[in-house]
């Protein structure tokens, strides 16, 4: 088969992660009988030094004409000094809503090889936990009515959250289909006890829940769900939630794993384009010296196949590589302990995965 993939390398750490990633699907590629066409477009801070917007029109429209989207990340200090409208995470929303992706899948789970890093006592993540967190991606308050105005204090900045019975009904039916294929379990996650937007999800919920009845439904609070996801991770299997919350909860999540060089996102819409990335930033501390961690990009071009692509095979294949890698003890420099030796530089994590595979 034949796919057309833009890739978006934004800023920083972006473009060695992406062409690692890239490296990988030529693999696979090359393994399976498949075809990968990649077309580069710009994003962020390189997209605002060339064409002065961090989300060009050309960028858009080729993302809107390609099969799927791999992005690395955008941001640095360099472009810190901007206006909000002006800055390179702009493009990030920008492109989200241009799309149509509404819904945010965020696995978060321990590898065993990596048990160390994670800064949770032994007898908390001894159980292990692999969790996937669906997160809305295109509503709330992030894209609510917001502004400055003058009130009851002198100047005051308001932000608002809104969400519809069709925004919360389409994430929440995408979140009972993910547990399906899961462990069949599901926790809302909201705050019915203060907030109106979460007293609608949560009704949506419960009346979707009982279209699926093989499927454990639990509500859970916001905070109390912060609590825990530290106190006792292994509870949760997929996780159902707004855009803030999240937002939040799932940086949490990726937080206990020890490893945020690992984690891998899919955005998807209605239909089978999505866009794919790491959940950290461009790293600028560590760009263009070949010290970053590939795998996270390497597995969110995994989610790619399986998602947007229908490859759950060739999905396996790279996933099954990486723990190959981490089991025989290789390590770049952020997954590395005291006593582990010496780290692999983004290029050589990303041959070894490639010969994994
Ligand atoms: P960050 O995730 O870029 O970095 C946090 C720390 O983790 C740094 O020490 C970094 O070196 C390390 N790190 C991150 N990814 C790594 C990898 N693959 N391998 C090894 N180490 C890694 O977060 P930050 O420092 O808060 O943000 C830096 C810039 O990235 C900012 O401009 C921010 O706005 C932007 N950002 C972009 C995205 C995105 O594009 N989706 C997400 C978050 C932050």
């Amino acid at each position: 088969m034949e796919f057309n993939i833009a890739l978006l390398r934004g800023d920083g750490i972006g473009p060695e992660i992406v062409d690692g990633a890239a490296a990988v699907l030529e693999k696979i590629g090359e393994k399976f009988g498949h075809r990968f066409n990649f077309t580069p477009y710009l994003i962020g801070g390189c997209a605002i030094d060339e064409t002065g917007e961090p989300l060009p029109k050309e960028t858009v429209e080729g993302c809107l004409a390609s099969d799927s989207v791999l992005l690395g990340a955008v941001g640095g200090p360099k472009w810190d000094g901007l206006p909000g409208e002006k800055r390179p995470e702009k493009a990030l929303l920008g492109i989200r809503s241009a799309l149509g992706l509404f819904t945010n899948l965020r696995p978060a789970s321990l590898y065993p090889a990596l048990r160390a890093a994670s800064p949770l006592k032994d007898e908390i993540v001894g159980k292990g936990f692999d969790i996937m967190i669906v997160r809305e991606l295109t509503g709330g308050i992030y894209f609510g009515d917001r502004g400055f105005r003058q009130g009851k204090y002198g100047e005051e900045a308001f932000d608002t959250e809104a969400y519809s019975f069709t925004e919360i009904e389409r994430i929440g039916r995408v979140a009972f289909e993910t547990a399906m294929k899961r462990s069949k379990r599901l926790c809302s996650v909201d705050k019915a006890n203060v907030l109106e937007t979460s007293r609608l999800w949560r009704r949506i919920m419960h009346e979707l829940s009982e279209e699926y009845p093989e499927v454990e439904y639990r509500d859970m609070f916001v905070d109390n769900a912060a609590m825990q996801l530290v106190r006792d991770p292994s509870q949760f299997d997929v996780i159902v939630t707004s855009n803030m919350f999240g937002d939040i909860l799932s940086d949490e999540a990726s937080q206990i794993t020890g490893s945020i060089g690992m984690l891998a996102s899919a955005s998807l819409g209605a239909g089978t384009r999505g866009m794919y990335e790491p959940i950290h930033g461009s790293a600028p501390d560590i760009a263009g010296q070949n010290k970053a961690n590939p795998t996270a990009t390497i597995l969110s071009a995994a989610m790619m196949l399986r998602y947007s692509f229908g490859l759950t095979e060739e999905a396996g294949a790279v996933e099954a590589a990486v723990n190959k890698v981490l089991d025989a003890g290789f390590r770049t420099a952020d997954l590395l302990c005291a006593g582990e030796g010496d780290p692999l530089s983004c290029t050589e994590m990303t041959t070894k995965i490639i010969e994994a595979i």
